[in-house]
């Protein structure tokens, strides 16, 4: 498959939306509150290979608002990690296991055209290290 033929992913599509309606700013300015993380996913669907079924994601090359699905036919595919993180952060919670549907259509590459919703399943386990200081804070 070329390049050009490659469908946008949520987190491409995410990046060049010109309207923000969430801040992109990284991950410290996002969540300031907390210090360590760790995400665990498992993917199941179209493009899952024995090399990214599971992805393990921390802090440092945090992937951002968006983890992406690995259907390669799929357009705008992912779930939104960046709104899991901020319903954990708001209840301070420190543990989460849920799943997501792939938000994403097989669709012509652009995404004009819709064939059929991507049926990629993710299964997210988070675990999060909050702050000392904005414990005492509460
Ligand atoms: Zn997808």
């Amino acid at each position: 498959m070329s390049k050009r033929d490659r469908r946008q992913k949520a987190s491409d599509v995410f990046r060049e939306s010109e309207f923000v309606f969430v801040q992109k700013v990284s991950f410290e300015e996002a969540f300031p509150e907390i210090e360590d993380l760790t995400v665990e996913v498992e993917e199941s669907g179209d493009g899952v290979s024995e090399w990214n079924r599971k992805r393990t994601y921390r802090k440092q090359y945090f992937p951002g608002e968006y983890i992406d699905c690995s259907n390669p036919l799929c357009y705008n595919g992912g779930f939104s990690i960046g709104s899991i993180l901020r319903e954990m952060v708001r209840n301070r919670q420190t543990e989460l296991e849920t799943s997501k549907l792939c938000q994403g259509n097989e669709g012509s590459p652009k995404g004009r055209r819709i064939y059929r919703k991507c049926m990629n399943f993710f299964k997210i386990k988070v675990s999060i290290k909050y702050r000392e200081a904005s414990e005492k804070e509460k």
